[in-house]
């Protein structure tokens, strides 16, 4: 159910919104007090919020400023609510980044198409965003969006026992799979593996395909040792796996090299590290962890 927040100082402004917006079956929430609504509005992520202008202590404008500096809000469509007489207002709230104003007396079939309309522009906005950061064949972080993520992790600040890892995977001999059981076997295979990181990250981390049939993840908390334990793990699983690529059963392996903030806080450094372990991993004979400035795996 759509959830809509309406901050507005009258109540009677407040129960007609509310009562033309119910029956509609949107959910909604109401908010007399501006003082704090930020933070409320924030923690509620309503899909829409309906905001009024003038209000005492805080005004609609300053609100719309503060939601339009959080990131958590950066999709969230507003509307003002505005009397006739405020056309310097709703103008400044365009230019602030609200999406659209409905003008006091409001006709209901006017506020419920302008809502609708809201609310279809957000599916639009959030359906490009998952475009924008999803590879299409894994569902996984893209390249660049693993990357964003990766660097937004390390940039937040150091607590006293933040750790972070990275794990690099590349398939072994995967060109041979494409040459013996065509692409699509291929494909199949890719997508499935990108399921089964998705799954071993879970919530503790972010998977991405890093390009090709190289995969990459990216977990919080873990040191360079649980990372390590983490990847030789996640080798054997792969390992032990037979994928059922339409006609054929095949196997496949993985080589993994694994580095940890420890050594860098950089992004690209880390990257390079993992890297270089994942090469080590290759030409130590493959289907193995290498672990950065260890020269043997996990054990
Ligand atoms: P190594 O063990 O050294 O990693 O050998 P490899 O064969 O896995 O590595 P190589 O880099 O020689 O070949 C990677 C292959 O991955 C070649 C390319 O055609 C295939 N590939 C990359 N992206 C895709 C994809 O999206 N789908 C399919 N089916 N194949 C892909
Ligand atoms: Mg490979
Ligand atoms: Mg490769």
């Amino acid at each position: 159910m759509r959830l809509i927040f309406i901050l507005d100082d009258s109540s009677l402004s407040l129960n007609a919104l509310s009562h033309l917006l119910e029956p509609e079956g949107y959910k909604v929430i109401c908010l007399k007090e501006s003082e704090g609504a930020v933070d409320m509005i924030v923690e509620a992520q309503p899909d829409l919020v309906l905001l009024d202008v003038v209000m005492p202590k805080l005004s609609g404008l300053e609100v719309l400023r503060q939601l339009k500096e959080r990131e958590e809000c950066a999709e969230m469509p507003v509307i003002m609510v505005t009397a006739m007489t405020e056309a310097q207002d709703v103008s400044a709230a365009l230019e602030a980044g609200a999406f659209d104003y409905i003008r006091k007396p409001f006709e209901a079939i006017e506020v419920r198409a302008r809502v609708r309309s809201a609310l279809r522009t957000r599916d639009y906005m959030l359906k490009l965003r998952y475009l924008s950061e999803r590879d299409g064949l894994t569902g996984l972080l893209n390249h660049a969006a693993f990357i964003r993520a990766l660097s937004r992790e390390l940039a937040e600040p150091v607590g006293g026992d933040k750790a972070l890892s990275l794990v690099m995977a590349d398939l072994d001999f995967f060109k041979s799979v494409n040459d013996k059981h065509g692409h699509q076997a291929g494909d199949a295979l890719l997508a499935g593996l990108g399921e089964l990181l998705a799954k071993a990250v879970g919530r503790s981390g972010e998977a991405g395909r890093y390009g090709g049939e190289e995969f990459c993840a990216l977990l919080r908390g873990y040191d360079l040792g649980m990372a390590g334990r983490w990847a030789e793990a996640f080798r054997k699983v792969v390992e032990e796996r037979d994928w059922d690529l339409g006609s054929e059963r095949i196997k496949a392996t993985l080589s993994l090299g694994v580095a940890s903030m420890e050594g860098s806080i950089d992004p690209a450094a880390l990257i390079a590290e993992a890297d270089r372990s994942l090469y080590e991993a290759k030409r130590g004979g493959r289907n193995r962890v290498v672990m950065a400035g260890r020269s043997k795996g996990p054990g």
